[in-house]
C-alpha cells in the first residue's frame, strides 16, 4: 500500500473535519503496517527453529511445496540431503547439553555455509538437519553435500576443547509423486546406508536398498511366526577324522522352508534375526532340536553306539545372554547327553569384543565341559593372541585357504604353517569347505585332523542324513 495515495477509510464527505480525518487514516495505516510486520514475525517464528536460527521442519514442507510447484511448470526436481550428525547422543552425555547446543549452533553455521543463498537449510529436531536444494540435479547436490561435509571437517572449538563432529548424509532427488513423507523416508534410507558403511559420508538414495529393507521388514516378521510354527530346520553335515575316514560328527544348519518362497538359507534370514534380536529366540530352537536329533541318533537302531559330537552355531547375542548357560546345561540334561557331545561354533566376530560377559559365558561354558570351536577361522581379524587366552580347544579354518590351495599349490606350506600354529597351541584344527579328494589328501599329508566339505556330504535333512550315518560310519576314502 503506497503513503503517498493512501487508502481512503473514512468516506470523504464526513463531517469530521479534514486534518483529523488524515490524522486518523495515517494512525490506522500504521497500526495496518504493524499487523503485517507482526504477522510475518510469526509467521517467520513459525518457521524458525529457535536454537539455531534455522528453518524448521514447516519450512522444510514450504520450501518442498514450491519446489515442487515450480517442478510442474517444467524446472528441474529439488534435491533433499538429510543429514544426522554421528556419534552425537554420546557426545550429548559426555559433554552435557550446553555444549550440546553449542555444537549445534556450530554446525547449522557450516552448513549454511556450504551452500546457496536460495538453498533452504532446515533443523529437524535433535541432530538432524535436511536441506533442500531447489532445480539441482543429482550430481551438483552430490557436490553440495560433500562440500558440507568438508566444512564439518575442522574440529569445533569449544574454549577448553575442541572436538570433531563428522556427519553421515543421505541424498534423494524429489520424484514427481513424492511427497515430502516420501523423500525424507527415501533420504533416510540412504543416510542410514551411510552410518552402516562407517559412517561421515555421503550415500545417494539406491531403490534396491529400498527394495531389500522392505524385504527384510517382511522376512522379520515371518520369521518370528516360522520359528513358532516349525518352518525351521536343520540340516546336518558331516564332519570326518581325515586320517581314518570316521564321522566324528556333523554341523547343525539351519534352514527356513518357506510356504512361499520355498527354502530359504541361512545367510538371508540369520543377519535379519541378529539384528531384531530375533537370534535368540531361533537360537534356542536350534540348540533343542540338535540336542534333541542326537539323543535320537545315539538311540536309534541304525545309529546306535556311533559316538559323534553335534556343533552348533551360535552367534554373538547367545553369549551376551545371561541364561545361555543355563539353556545348555538344561538342553543337554533333558536329553540325559554328556557335555562333551555338544561343540559350539563361534565365529571370531562374535567372540572379539570380548568383554567381561563374554569372558563369564565361555568360562562358564568350558566349565560345563561343552566344546568350543571358533569358526571361519582366518576369514576375519585373526588375533593368534586369543587362541592362547580363550578357553576354546577348537578351529575350524575358513574354506577360504583350501579354496586357495586349488589355485596355487605352493600354499600349502602355508596351510601347514597355520596347522601348526593350531597345534602348538594346544587346539586342534577341523578344516572346511573341502570339495575334492585332492584337497582331502593334500590337508591329510600335511596332518590336518579333520574336515568338512561337499566332498565328504552336502548338508542333508535327519531323514537322509540318519540313512547315510547308518550307511557309512566312516568315510570310503
Ligand atoms: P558356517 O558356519 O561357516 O557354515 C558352513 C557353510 O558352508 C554352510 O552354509 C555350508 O552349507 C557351507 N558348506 C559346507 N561345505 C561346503 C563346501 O564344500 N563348499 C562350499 N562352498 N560351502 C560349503 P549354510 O548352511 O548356507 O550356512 C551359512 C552360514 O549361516 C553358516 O556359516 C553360519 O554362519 C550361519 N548359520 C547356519 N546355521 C546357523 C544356526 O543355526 N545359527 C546361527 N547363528 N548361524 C547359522
Ligand atoms: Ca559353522
Ligand atoms: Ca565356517
Amino acid at each position: 500500500m503506497s503513503a503517498s495515495r493512501p487508502h481512503r477509510l473514512i468516506p470523504a464527505d464526513s463531517r469530521i473535519e479534514k486534518s483529523r480525518v488524515e490524522k486518523l487514516e495515517q494512525h490506522v495505516q500504521a497500526l495496518m503496517q504493524e499487523l503485517h510486520q507482526a504477522r510475518y514475525e510469526q509467521r517467520r517464528e513459525a518457521l524458525t527453529d529457535a536454537l539455531t536460527g534455522l528453518g524448521n521442519r514447516l519450512a522444510l514442507v514450504d520450501a518442498f511445496i514450491d519446489a515442487q510447484e515450480a517442478t510442474v511448470k517444467g524446472a528441474v526436481p529439488p534435491a533433499l540431503l538429510l543429514l544426522n550428525l554421528d556419534d552425537f547422543r554420546a557426545l550429548k552425555n559426555s559433554a552435557g547439553h550446553a555444549t550440546a547446543d553449542q555444537i549445534l549452533i556450530t554446525v547449522a553455521m557450516r552448513i549454511r555455509s556450504a551452500v546457496r543463498e536460495n538453498d533452504v537449510v532446515t533443523r529437524l529436531g535433535g541432530d538432524e538437519f535436511a536441506v533442500l536444494l531447489p532445480a539441482t540435479p543429482q550430481n551438483r547436490a552430490a557436490a553440495v553435500g560433500n562440500r558440507i561435509l568438508a566444512a564439518l571437517e575442522p574440529n569445533i572449538d569449544l574454549g577448553n576443547n575442541s572436538i570433531r563432529c563428522g556427519a553421515s548424509i543421505g541424498l534423494r532427488t524429489a520424484e514427481p509423486h513424492h511427497s515430502i513423507e516420501d523423500l525424507l523416508q527415501e533420504a533416510d534410507l540412504a543416510m542410514e546406508e551411510s552410518k552402516n558403511e562407517g559412517r561421515n559420508k555421503l550415500k545417494v538414495f539406491d531403490p534396491a536398498t529400498l527394495h531389500a529393507r522392505l524385504l527384510q521388514r517382511q522376512i522379520v516378521g515371518e520369521l518370528r511366526e516360522a520359528i513358532r510354527s516349525d518352518q525351521l530346520v536343520l540340516y546336518y553335515q558331516p564332519i570326518v577324522e581325515l586320517a581314518t575316514g570316521r564321522i566324528e560328527g556333523c554341523e547343525a544348519l539351519v534352514r527356513w522352508k518357506h510356504p512361499v518362497h520355498g527354502l530359504i538359507m541361512p545367510d538371508q534370514f540369520i543377519p535379519v534375526a541378529e539384528a531384531t534380536g530375533l537370534i535368540a529366540e531361533l537360537g534356542r530352537w536350534v540348540l533343542r532340536t540338535a540336542v534333541r536329533q542326537l539323543h535320537e541318533w545315539r538311540h536309534h537302531p541304525a545309529t546306535a553306539g556311533h559316538d559323534f559330537s553335534m556343533r552348533i552355531n551360535v552367534s554373538a547375542a547367545d553369549l551376551q545372554s545371561l541364561e545361555f548357560v543355563d539353556d545348555v546345561s538344561e538342553a543337554l540334561a533333558e536329553e540325559g547327553l554328556a557335555p562333551e557331545s555338544l561343540v559350539l561354533e563361534l565365529t571370531e566376530s562374535a567372540i572379539i569384543h570380548n568383554n567381561e560377559l563374554d569372558r563369564y559365558t565361555l568360562a562358564s561354558l568350558h566349565r560345563l565341559g561343552v566344546g568350543l570351536e571358533i569358526d571361519d577361522f582366518g576369514a576375519g581379524y585373526s588375533s593368534m593372541g586369543y587362541l592362547r587366552k580363550l578357553p576354546v580347544d577348537r578351529v575350524k579354518v575358513d574354506r577360504q585357504f583350501v579354496k586357495d590351495l586349488d589355485e596355487d599349490p605352493s600354499q600349502l606350506d602355508f596351510l601347514a604353517a597355520i596347522q601348526q600354529v593350531i597345534r602348538s597351541c594346544g587346539l586342534e584344527g577341523v578344516w572346511e569347505g573341502i570339495e575334492t579328494a585332492e584337497q582331502a589328501e593334500a590337508l591329510r599329508s600335511i596332518g590336518c585332523a579333520s574336515g568338512q566339505g561337499y566332498y565328504f556330504g552336502r548338508p542333508l535333512p535327519a531323514p537322509e542324513f540318519t540313512e547315510q550315518l547308518a550307511r557309512l560310519r566312516t568315510w570310503p576314502a
